[in-house]
């Protein structure tokens, strides 16, 4: 059977044809549908082939107190023991009054590849040109989305990098765009198209790519709590984390999944709340590596009084608008649940609840070992 054209055809046509094609029970393929979610039109144009909908579990998270405002956390995810156990490290938290997450700056990169340079002259060329007209750029770039500036948005800074491939320069230019309360991929990848466009005619070389950075490193979000001790099962315990993330510290095969874990957390509320999570991990990832060795993005240190002290650092371009967020009427419920006002307050808890959910993995690891409490809780189904 061809599927030429399958594109064209209705959702229910589409399922049609994969039902006869692959000799599947109409019941089967039925259990893609669930019109009344979101009517088929709008599902249709939200990604294409689509067949219907993939449900996955809409879970809670309870006892999160950050920047002293209780939360309920809303995550969607598939893994048995993520949800309780963030609840669990966010009780601990408690006792000492939760967790404290930092400002962030809503600031993303976009960038400009500039390639085929040729000499000395046309290097310094390119760079005199953004130095001398950076203003009037900036200027010309904030009249291209006026609702974001609206919002106290907008363009802040163009950079200029240098990179090499063998003999081979380019030049990179950073875009540093406030984007408010959105992730802000498309707007950053409209203002670097445009500001190529403009640049073409005036610089020597040839502009290539025209795209955002995932590493967020202008948007990093940090949090931390206290962990007492006693609630965490005794100073052996602590011991035990303690050592659990000096081995981490060292030894990238332990820090990839120490920061799975943390990224359970992470994932579950982005999806939660209609966010990005693939740019999320590229983001968190390549922050780990920043420093040339892949780090954990949790630290831990020893309480004068013996509890344990934990912190988190990544880069959590997340947002509250735009996207799929507006539309998306899980992901409304879910910014309702929060009680969330802002893209900076949404990145606040879920660094919040990405600390929570590492401290469980490694109380559990330190004490009983994962698969106790984990596969009791697999075993259910
Ligand atoms: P968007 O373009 O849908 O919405 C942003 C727009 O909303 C702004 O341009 C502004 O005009 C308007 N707006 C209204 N109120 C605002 C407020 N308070 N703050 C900021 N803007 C406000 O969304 P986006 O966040 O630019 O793009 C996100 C989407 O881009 C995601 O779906 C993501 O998956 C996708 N994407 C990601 C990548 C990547 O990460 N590499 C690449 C391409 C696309």
């Amino acid at each position: 059977m061809s599927l030429s054209k399958f594109y064209k055809k209705s959702i229910k046509e589409r399922r049609l044809i994969i039902q006869s094609l692959k000799d599947i029970p109409l019941s089967e393929m039925n259990l893609l549908n669930h019109e009344s979610y979101i009517p088929n039109d709008k599902l249709d144009l939200m990604i294409e082939n689509v067949l219907g909908y993939y449900p996955l579990p809409f879970g809670i998270a309870t006892h999160f107190n950050v920047n002293k405002k209780e939360y309920l956390i809303p995550m969607v995810i598939e893994e048995p023991s993520v949800v309780a156990a963030a609840s669990k490290s966010a009780k601990i938290a408690k006792i000492h009054g939760g967790f404290s997450s930092g400002p962030i700056q809503p600031l993303m990169i976009g960038q400009i590849q500039i390639c085929n340079i040729d000499s000395k002259e046309e290097r310094n060329e390119i760079f005199e040109y953004i130095h001398k007209n950076k203003d009037n750029l900036i200027c010309f770039l904030n009249k291209q989305d006026p609702v974001l500036i609206e919002h106290n948005g907008g363009v802040k800074d163009i950079q200029i990098r240098e990179i090499t491939n063998n003999d081979q320069l380019f030049i990179i230019l950073h875009v540093i765009v406030d984007v408010r309360d959105a992730m802000g991929a498309n707007i950053i990848n409209t203002m670097v198209e445009r500001l190529a466009d403009k640049l073409r005619p005036e610089i020597p070389g040839r502009i290539n790519l025209r795209i955002i950075s995932n590493l967020a490193i202008h948007r990093v979000a940090k949090s931390r709590a206290i962990f007492d001790k006693d609630a965490l099962g005794g100073k052996e315990i602590v011991k035990n984390i303690l050592d659990a993330y000096f081995f981490a510290l060292n030894d990238p095969f332990r820090a990839a999944t120490h920061n799975k874990g943390i990224m359970n957390g992470i994932d579950a509320v982005a999806i939660a709340t209609g966010n990005d999570f693939r740019a999320l991990e590229a983001g968190a990832h390549a922050f780990a590596s920043f420093s040339g060795q892949y780090l954990p993005l949790t630290r831990y240190f020893l309480h004068p009084e013996g509890h344990l002290i934990g912190e988190i650092e990544l880069p959590l371009a997340m947002g509250t608008i735009g996207g799929m967020i507006s539309k998306h009427p899980g992901a409304q419920l879910s910014l309702k649940i929060m009680d969330i006002n802002s893209a900076e307050e949404l990145c606040q808890v879920t660094a919040a609840v990405g600390l929570a959910q590492n401290l469980a993995a490694l109380r559990a690891l330190a004490d009983e070992g994962i698969q106790k409490g984990h596969m009791k809780l697999h075993k259910r189904i």
